[in-house]
């Protein structure tokens, strides 16, 4: 997913916005022509427009897609996989717990404790050392 995304992802679940986003990977692409700058929220600054000083070019935001990462509610404490570019914003019933709980074990070092101990619907609570 691109950076550009934050500026319209809520979180299914509560409708929180803006949702915090972490990023493990990304690869740069080619920018399409006419990009679109963020609107209320930028992801690549992590901070709402009208918090920046300046407001931004928002290149980045159309020219890193995010490979892997993750996306957390401040809200509810729901976080949300980025894999394979995709964001999976799933609601809790649709949501896999094999799947999600090795996600967090794989990317373990990369996760701030909070989720990795009281992120919802999984957590790895019991499974720390
Ligand atoms: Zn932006
Ligand atoms: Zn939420």
């Amino acid at each position: 997913m691109k950076y550009r995304l934050m500026d319209l992802l809520i979180c299914p679940m509560c409708r929180h916005f803006p949702l915090v986003l972490h990023v493990f990977e990304t690869r740069e692409i080619e920018q399409t022509s006419k990009s679109k700058k963020c609107e209320i929220y930028c992801g690549y600054e992590a901070s709402r427009i009208d918090e920046l000083i300046n407001e931004p070019d928002c290149e980045e935001c159309w020219k890193k897609e995010i490979v892997t990462g993750l996306l957390s509610c401040g809200e509810c404490g729901r976080w949300y996989p980025i894999q394979d570019e995709i964001p999976r914003m799933l609601p809790d019933n649709m949501r896999d717990k094999n799947r999600d709980s090795q996600f967090l074990t794989t990317w373990k070092a990369r996760i701030p404790d909070k989720i990795l101990a009281e992120g919802r619907p999984f957590n790895l609570s019991g499974r720390l050392d």
